[in-house]
C-alpha cells in the first residue's frame, strides 16, 4: 500500500514550497488509494518554535489536505511527533556503532570550535577523524572509560572515504554522490535525541513509508540517508524518493525566500505567520483573500502540468490527473500576477453559495449590515467576475448596501449633473411608472427619455451610474438599478441631485 509522509520541522510558517510538497505527497497517495501521514520532526529543540505545529495543522485543514495519520489524529504508527519517539532511536544508532558504521565522538563544542578555526572549511570526516577524540582514534580502553564515566558524547556516521552511492530519483533519474564530499553527520546527540538524519530514516522505515517527496534542498542529505538504509539492512524497503524542484524568484534568479515576499510585495507563506519572538508578522495568501482551491491549484502548476492547456483544476481533478513523471526538473518561477489570475478564475467559477460566508465577513468588517441572504447571493453572482481577491467584494458590492459616500465626479465633464438635472428629475417620474422595474424595461425607458430630450445616451448614462455606484465601475447599470429596486434607485438620484 502506498504510504507517503509530510515531515515538517516546526520552525515557523509554511512557505509556498512547503505546501506544494504536502500537495504532491497528498495527490500521489490519494491517487493510489494510499495513506498520507503527517510527522512532526521536532528533534532539533534549538529551532523549535511555539505555535508552528498548530499553524501546520491549520494550514493543511485550510487547503483541504487532510492527513490520514498525524499527531492530532493518531494512527497505527503513533506517536507521530519525533520527540515523543525519542527512546526508539538509540538502539539503531548503537547497532550502527556495533557494526562499525558509526562511532562515538567525545569532542567538546570548544574543541570543535578550535578545529574550525585551525582548519579552513573543516569537516568532521575521514581527513581529520584521527586527530579528534572519538572511538575510532582513541584506544579501546580509553573509550570504555569515557563511556563508563558518562562522558557526554554523540554518535556519528562513519562516511566511507571513497565510495559512490546512487539512487534513482522519480524526477531526476539517476543521481550519484561521492562519499568523500560528505562529513560524518551526527546521528544521535549527547542528550540522546536523534538528529534529523537518523530519525527520518528510522521513522520512514518503521512507518512503512513507500514514497517520499521532499524539497530539492534535501538532495545533499540523500547519500547519508541512503547509507543508513543500507547499513541498517533495510535497503529493500527504502522509499522511492522524488526531490521537488525549487520555487524561484519571479526573475528566475535563485530560490524564492521569505524575505523576497516583503521586498516584492506579495506573500510567500500560506497563511499569516506571527513570530512572537521578533514581533513580526509575515503575511499569507489566506488572509490576502485567496480561496484555498485557487491556492492549491496554483501550487500544483508550479512545476507540473497535465500536458494540455488546462490550467484550472479542482483538488479532485488533480488527484485524478497528477503524475510525478510530469513534474519538471527545472525550478518553477513564481509569478504573483498569475497567482492572482488563478484566484480571480476561482472566484468567478465559485457558486455564490460557497462565497457567501467570506463575502459577508468582508462586508461586515467594513460596517455593512446584511439583512437578506437572497439579496447577497444575487449581488455575489452579479459582481464576482470583477473580483480578484475576496476583499474586492467590498469595493464591488458595497454600494448595493449603502448609497455612495462620495461621487467620482471627475469621471464626468463638465460638472456632472448641471445640464442634465432636468433629465434626472423626469427620469424619476418615468421610473416611478414602470411595469416591472426589470433591466430591459428600465433601459428602454431611459433611452426613450434621453432621445426625447435630445441628449446623447452616453452623456446621461455615466452620471446615472455614478449616482448609483459612486464611480465608473460595476456591472450593467440597469442590472444594478433593478437589483437596488425602485425606492432605492429614486432615493439615490435625489441624493446625488441634492
Ligand atoms: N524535517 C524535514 C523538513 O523540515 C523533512 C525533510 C524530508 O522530507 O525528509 O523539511
Amino acid at each position: 500500500k502506498v504510504r507517503v509522509r509530510f515531515a515538517p520541522s516546526p520552525t515557523g510558517g509554511l512557505h509556498l514550497g512547503g505546501v506544494r510538497t504536502v500537495l504532491f505527497n497528498y495527490l500521489f497517495a490519494k491517487q493510489h488509494g494510499g495513506d498520507f501521514v503527517l510527522r512532526i520532526e521536532d528533534t532539533d529543540q534549538t529551532r523549535y518554535v511555539e505555535g508552528a505545529e498548530k499553524y501546520i495543522n491549520d494550514c493543511l485543514a485550510w487547503c483541504g489536505l487532510i492527513p490520514d495519520e498525524s499527531p492530532a489524529k493518531g494512527g497505527q504508527y503513533a506517536p507521530y511527533r519525533q520527540t515523543e519517539r525519542k527512546p526508539i532511536y538509540r538502539e539503531y544508532a548503537e547497532r550502527l556503532v556495533a557494526q562499525g558504521h558509526a562511532y562515538y565522538a567525545f569532542d567538546t563544542p570548544e574543541e570543535l570550535d578550535a578545529k574550525r578555526k585551525e582548519i579552513p572549511n573543516f569537516q568532521y570526516g575521514h581527513a581529520h577523524r584521527s586527530t579528534l577524540r572519538n572511538s575510532l582514534s582513541l584506544p579501546l580502553s580509553e573509550v570504555e572509560t569515557l563511556l563508563h564515566n558518562g562522558t557526554p558524547h554523540v554518535i556519528r556516521i562513519k562516511m566511507p572515504e571513497n565510495e559512490t552511492v546512487s539512487f534513482t530519483d522519480m524526477i531526476r533519474g539517476h543521481v550519484s554522490f561521492d562519499t568523500a564530499q560528505v562529513d560524518d553527520k551526527v546521528l544521535l546527540k549527547a542528550d540522546g535525541m536523534p538528529t534529523y538524519h537518523l530519525a527520518v530514516v528510522v521513522d520512514d522505515y518503521l512507518m512503512k513509508i513507500t514514497h517520499a517527496f521532499r524539497g530539492e534542498e534535501w538532495l545533499p542529505s540523500a547519500p547519508v540517508h541512503l547509507l543508513l538504509w543500507e547499513y541498517l539492512g533495510w535497503k529493500a524497503d527504502m522509499p522511492q524518493w522524488a526531490h521537488l524542484p525549487l520555487i524561484l524568484k519571479p526573475d528566475g534568479h535563485g530560490k524564492l525566500s521569505k524575505r523576497d515576499g516583503a521586498r516584492l510585495g506579495f506573500p510567500v507563506f500560506a497563511m499569516n505567520w506571527y513570530d512572537a519572538k521578533n514581533d513580526e508578522l509575515t503575511p499569507g495568501f489566506r488572509e490576502l483573500g485567496f480561496l484555498p482551491g485557487a491556492f492549491v491549484n496554483l501550487l500544483a502548476m508550479l512545476g507540473w502540468n497535465d500536458g494540455t492547456d488546462q490550467e484550472i483544476f479542482t483538488l479532485d481533478e488533480l488527484v485524478e490527473k497528477f503524475s510525478i513523471d510530469r513534474v519538471s526538473k527545472a525550478g518553477a518561477k513564481f509569478d504573483f500576477e498569475k497567482a492572482k489570475w488563478y484566484n480571480a478564475e476561482w472566484i468567478k467559477r465559485s457558486p455564490a453559495e460557497s462565497l457567501k460566508v467570506k463575502v459577508a465577513e468582508v462586508l461586515t468588517a467594513n460596517g455593512i449590515t446584511i439583512n437578506k441572504e437572497a439579496y447577497l447571493l444575487k449581488i455575489i453572482d452579479m459582481v464576482k467576475d470583477r473580483c480578484i481577491m475576496v476583499a474586492d467584494f467590498y469595493q464591488q458590492a458595497g454600494y448595493f448596501f449603502r448609497a455612495p459616500l462620495e461621487y467620482d465626479v471627475n469621471s464626468v465633464k463638465p460638472k456632472w449633473t448641471d445640464v442634465k438635472t432636468d433629465f434626472f428629475i423626469e427620469l424619476k417620474e418615468v421610473f416611478s411608472n414602470t411595469d416591472t422595474f426589470e433591466p430591459a424595461e428600465l433601459e428602454a425607458k431611459f433611452k426613450a427619455l434621453a432621445e426625447a430630450k435630445g441628449l446623447k445616451i452616453g452623456d446621461v448614462m455615466l452620471p446615472f451610474r455614478i449616482m448609483l455606484v459612486g464611480g465608473k465601475f460595476g456591472p450593467h447599470v440597469f442590472d444594478i438599478a433593478a437589483l437596488l429596486g425602485e425606492a432605492e434607485t429614486l432615493k439615490r438620484i435625489d441624493l446625488a441631485l441634492a
